[in-house]
This record gives structure tokens, C-alpha cells and sequence, in this order.
């Protein structure tokens, strides 16, 4: 709290008034104040004082924030407020506690907001993620079956391959192929083929290991990958599908549906595209042998 007259000088100040100004010791009434008003500046308040006197009200100056400097050239905003009495202005200042207490408000506030929006963009990109997921995986798989599709094939065999010599295990190949399926189609239409692909995928997941891979090779071609399998086993797994799916009834084919087979076992320093021509090879003389057999490669 400070009274200046209307030349500036200081009437009356309280200790807090000093304390703004920097001024040590005992109040120095009659001292040249105007200088430490900085926004308003002094000569602005008193022009508005001096309107004030004119209309005869003795009332506000300025109201809001107050600008004041020190001794040592620094500055400090106060909210305040000034006001004519007779020929003198009265300044009552502040601290802004409240402004202070809002703007730490909003920043609180701010933080709230930045941390919603840093949870929101994590959810986003783990849904992003997930979708990306199901995407690999879509793009991966065999529509009709749900099996592996070639793709997923061609990406996995070289790395079961390469698992192979680094770790000196075994991995055998079946490739699969539904005997006289165009007649299937032909007799019984497209839609009973795609029944009969449909229980052939279901046949091989069920009948193979989760770590096998089945995939969908062609129109009514399958391959396993069979990883720590010698070929021996791999023969009895693929006698086991042959006998299982010649035993399975699809409506409304009057017989079970036969398949040959082609296995082989990847051979030292054999590759993967080797390994499949092989099988391929053995299947061609499954079926020339008269089909509904498993031939080694
Ligand atoms: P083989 O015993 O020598 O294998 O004779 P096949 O009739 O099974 O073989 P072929 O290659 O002559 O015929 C394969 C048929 O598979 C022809 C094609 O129309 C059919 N096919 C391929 N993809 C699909 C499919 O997605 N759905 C259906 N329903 N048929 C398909
Ligand atoms: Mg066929
Ligand atoms: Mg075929």
C-alpha cells in the first residue's frame, strides 16, 4: 500500500510497498516514487487521475495489473489497483496468488491433458500394431482353409532350413495332393471341392504339430514342414493323413477322398527349394504308381 501525491512523491508507503521496491530501512516519505511505476507508467496514471478530478468523481484509476521496479533495476507484476483520494493516488497492490494459483491450475490441467493424450496414442498404436498383426497374418494365411498359404510357405522354409545347420537337427517335407479332384468338381460342383479343401486343411492341422507348418501349396496341393522329424516318421505321419482322410465322409461324395503323397528329408547342405522338388518328384510317382499312396524321395 503507497500514497503518492500528484507529482509522484511518496505520501505514505507500508513496509510490503518498500519490500517491492527494494528499499531498506525506515520509510522515506517525500521521496520521488513516481519512477518505480513502470506499466501503467506514472505519468499515464495521473493524466487518468486528472480526468477523474475533472468530472468530479473521486474514484478508480486503474485497476489489474501493476508493473513496479526496484532500486536494482528488476521489475515485478502485482495485481493492483489505484485510486484518486483528493489530490493524491492510492496504490494497493498484490501479490497474484490467484492468477499464480490459475495458471498452476491450467498447467495441471495441461499435464492431465498430455498424459490422456500420451495413454490415447499408445492405445492407438497398440490397436495399430495389433491390426498391423492381423494383417501379416491375413496375408499369410489360405482364405478357404485357414492354413498357411504359399507365402507363409516360402518364408518359413528357409529359415527352418537354416535352423537345420545350425543346430544339426532334422526336418522333413510332405507335399500332398487330392487324387482326381477336377472330377470332385466336375460331378459334384465347386462348392463340394471346396468342402473337401476345407476338411483336407482341417485333417492336417489336426493330424500335424502345433510347430508344423501347413500350408496351402496350390489349387489341391499342401506341404508340411515337419522340423525335428526324420523321414521315417514322416512317413507314418503321412500314411496316417492318407488312411484318416480316405476314412473321413463328406457329404454328399459317396467315398472317402484319397490324396498321394510325395516325403522327403532335407539331405546335408540340401536347400530349401531342393528339398521341395524332391517331394514333388515323389508325388509324381505316387500318382503314377496309381495314387492313394506316400512315396519316399
Ligand atoms: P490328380 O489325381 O492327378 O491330382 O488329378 P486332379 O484332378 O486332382 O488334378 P488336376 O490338376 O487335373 O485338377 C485339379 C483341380 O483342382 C482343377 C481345379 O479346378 C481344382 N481347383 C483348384 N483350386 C480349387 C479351389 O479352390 N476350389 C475348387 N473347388 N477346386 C479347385
Ligand atoms: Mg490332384
Ligand atoms: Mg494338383
Amino acid at each position: 500500500m503507497a500514497t503518492l501525491d500528484e507529482d509522484g512523491v511518496l505520501v505514505e508507503a507500508n513496509a510490503g510497498f518498500m519490500r517491492v521496491i527494494g528499499h531498506a530501512g525506515t520509510t522515506p516519505l517525500g521521496f520521488p516514487a513516481a519512477r518505480f511505476f513502470l506499466q501503467p507508467p506514472f505519468s499515464a496514471l495521473s493524466a487518468a487521475s486528472a480526468g477523474a478530478a475533472a468530472v468530479g468523481s473521486e474514484g478508480e484509476v486503474h485497476r489489474g495489473l501493476l508493473t513496479i521496479g526496484d532500486y536494482a533495476g528488476k521489475t515485478g507484476t502485482l495485481r493492483g489497483r489505484v485510486w484518486r483520494v483528493g489530490r493524491s493516488l492510492r496504490v494497493l497492490a498484490e501479490l497474484d496468488i490467484e492468477e499464480l494459483e490459475q495458471i498452476f491450475d491450467t498447467m495441471l490441467g495441461l499435464n492431465r491433458d498430455y498424459a490422456i493424450a500420451q495413454a490415447e496414442l499408445a492405445l492407438t498404436n497398440l490397436k495399430l500394431q495389433q491390426s498391423a498383426a492381423r494383417v501379416l497374418a491375413l496375408s499369410l494365411t489360405d482364405a478357404l482353409t485357414g492354413v498357411g498359404n504359399r507365402r507363409w510357405l516360402e518364408e518359413a522354409l528357409p529359415l527352418e532350413v537354416n535352423r537345420v545347420e545350425r543346430n544339426g537337427t532334422s526336418l522333413c517335407a510332405i507335399m500332398a495332393d487330392l487324387d482326381h479332384f477336377k472330377r470332385i468338381n466336375d460331378s459334384f460342383g465347386h462348392e463340394v471341392g471346396d468342402k473337401v479343401l476345407v476338411a483336407f486343411g482341417a485333417l492336417l492341422r489336426a493330424q500335424t504339430r502345433p510347430t508344423d507348418i501347413v500350408a496351402r501349396y496350390g489349387g489341391e496341393e499342401f506341404v508340411i514342414l515337419m522340423p525335428h522329424t526324420r523321414l521315417d516318421h514322416a512317413l507314418v505321419v503321412a500314411e496316417r493323413i492318407r488312411a484318416s482322410m480316405a476314412a473321413t465322409p463328406i457329404e454328399p461324395l459317396p467315398d472317402g477322398v484319397t490324396t498321394s503323397f510325395g516325403v522327403a528329408e532335407l539331405g546335408i547342405g540340401e536347400k530349401g527349394d531342393a528339398l521341395l522338388r524332391r517331394v514333388d518328384a515323389a508325388l509324381y510317382r505316387a500318382k503314377q504308381s496309381g495314387r492313394n499312396c506316400v512315396v519316399a524321395g
